[in-house]
């Protein structure tokens, strides 16, 4: 059950309105990294969870972001309503000002119509909560961004709060899914093929013209990995895990 409260979570200020700032904002209310994929993600998640304490996680989350949802449109019709009677913001986004009066729409920045793809919706908890965290994460980078191109201290400070709950989302969420306590690469059931599942590829080799080098790091080397040297120019089957003479020499 819905019920909406005449109240915003956070009281929303501008000083001066941008439309132009208003428009970037848009990424955030009808984009893909924006509050309503989030709230939508979380909430039909909720929906699917067959865990009764991580589906209150996902309907706790994903009922937060519509309030997000609504901060964050509030803001940007704000900034937006210059278009409804200045010729230059309404010429510069007519989308906006002609086809929408100046007032915001499930659009994203570039005026591209929300849509149901933005959703990552796996029917498989665990894996649902590594979207979710990744999904936070992107959210957190572009209000980060927004908050550096923002010139008005009142929009600033509501970026800030809607920035911060991102960052408490996403620990929310890594807390659930170590509380699951699945072994970190566990996923699903079928166990994947021993030996091929520790090689890895080196494919992408020598150097580049602006500095790119041909890497060893904790993703390839030590612990369990084998580095295959240039599967492509050997005259192997990479699967075979049990010919020596497809590895490189280990750098360990
Ligand atoms: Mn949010
Ligand atoms: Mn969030």
């Amino acid at each position: 059950m819905y019920h909406h409260v005449k109240k915003l979570m956070y009281t929303v200020r501008v000083e001066t309105p941008d439309p132009a700032f208003g428009n970037m904002l848009l990424e955030q209310f009808g984009g893909a990294n924006g509050e309503l994929a989030a709230a939508m993600q979380y909430s039909i998640q909720g929906l699917n969870c067959e865990d009764p304490e991580r589906k209150d996680l996902l309907m706790d989350i994903g009922t937060e972001e519509l309030s997000h949802l609504e901060i964050v449109g509030t803001l940007a019709r704000m900034h937006l309503k210059p278009t409804r009677s200045d010729r230059n913001p309404a010429h510069a986004d007519p989308l906006i000002a002609i086809a929408g009066g100046g007032g915001v729409n499930l659009f994203n920045s570039q005026g591209n119509p929300w849509t149901a793809d933005y959703l990552k919706i796996t029917g498989e908890l665990d894996v649902d909560l590594r979207s979710n965290i990744a999904a936070e994460a992107r959210a957190k980078i572009v209000y980060e961004r927004l908050i550096n191109f923002c010139d008005d201290a009142g929009t600033k400070d509501a970026l800030q709060f809607l920035m911060t709950r991102e960052i408490t989302h996403m620990k929310a969420f890594a807390a659930a899914l170590e509380s699951m306590k699945k072994p970190a690469f566990s996923i699903g059931k079928i166990a994947p093929t021993p030996g091929l599942v520790d090689q890895f590829f080196n494919d992408s080799t020598g150097e580049g013209d602006y500095g790119e080098v041909d890497a060893r790091g904790p993703w390839n080397e030590a612990g369990a990995w084998q580095l295959v040297e240039a599967p492509a120019f050997q005259d192997l089957n990479v699967a075979d895990t049990d010919s020596p003479s497809i590895y490189a020499e280990s750098s360990e």
